[in-house]
């Protein structure tokens, strides 16, 4: 469209309502994340660093082994995001019951993990399909409502993790999400609204929402699956 004042052109680029990053009005202030073994806070970025001297000081007692490490973000907002570590001789059966604890399961869906165009077949080891640094691989969980994530192998290090075959290191802290009504904290989500208008609400406002009959809320929670399904429900 063109501004009428100065003529210029304007491509209007997020018309929509998406939980996607188009929301940032709602947003009360930047993301940051937080270190699972010390607690540590850091931003997405400088957490690889702060994990590469961290990680070993929280190491089991045992022979070392090779450890994978990688990162995952949300396809749709990269807000969302975990840094794991892995056994090579971890599947990735058990990246995606991973994944679906921390971020996913709701009605035990199926899921399916990608190199490019190429399927990844879940009795893999991690070592053997994602051991090159750079790396980068889909996954996707559920084939209806879908949410897809994007993982990057970071590279590998000398450790221990005892008897686990993974561990969660570091995932960005709950993104501070406001009604939609007014200022708020946002509590309960309608997935009915999810694509089309406002969505967010505080307890009061959840309440005057024309959807608040057919009692479908679900919870304002960390993972890219909030409102999606039966997520947290
Ligand atoms: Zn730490
Ligand atoms: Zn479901
Ligand atoms: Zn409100
Ligand atoms: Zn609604």
């Amino acid at each position: 469209m063109r501004c009428s004042q100065t003529g210029r052109e304007y491509i209007i680029v997020a018309t929509q309502y998406q939980l996607d990053g188009t929301r940032e009005g709602h947003l009360a202030r930047a993301i940051t994340g937080t270190c699972e073994l010390c607690k540590h806070q850091a931003s997405k970025a400088q957490m690889t660093r702060h994990l590469m001297s961290c990680a070993p000081t929280y190491d089991a007692r045992g022979a070392s082994t090779v450890l994978v490490q990688l990162r995952i973000e949300a396809a749709g907002d990269p807000r969302y995001w975990l840094y794991i570590e892995a056994q090579t001789g971890a599947t990735l059966q058990q990246l995606d019951a991973f994944l679906r604890r921390v971020w996913l399961e709701c009605c035990g869906h199926m899921s399916a993990f990608h190199v490019g165009q190429r399927e990844i077949a879940k009795r893999s080891a991690i070592g053997q399909v994602f051991g090159r640094k750079g790396l980068l691989f889909t996954y996707d969980y559920d084939f209806g409502s879908t949410t897809s994530l994007g993982g990057q192998i970071l590279g590998q290090r000398e450790g221990s993790l005892g008897r686990a075959g993974l561990r969660l290191l570091a995932r960005n802290d709950p993104l501070p999400w406001r009604c939609e009504m007014c200022p708020r904290p946002a509590t309960v989500v309608c997935p009915f609204c999810l694509d089309s208008g406002p969505c967010l609400f505080c307890e009061e406002h959840a309440q005057e929402h024309p959807c608040a009959e057919e009692e479908v809320y679900l919870p304002v929670v960390n993972s890219p699956r909030m409102g999606v399904c039966a997520y947290g429900a």
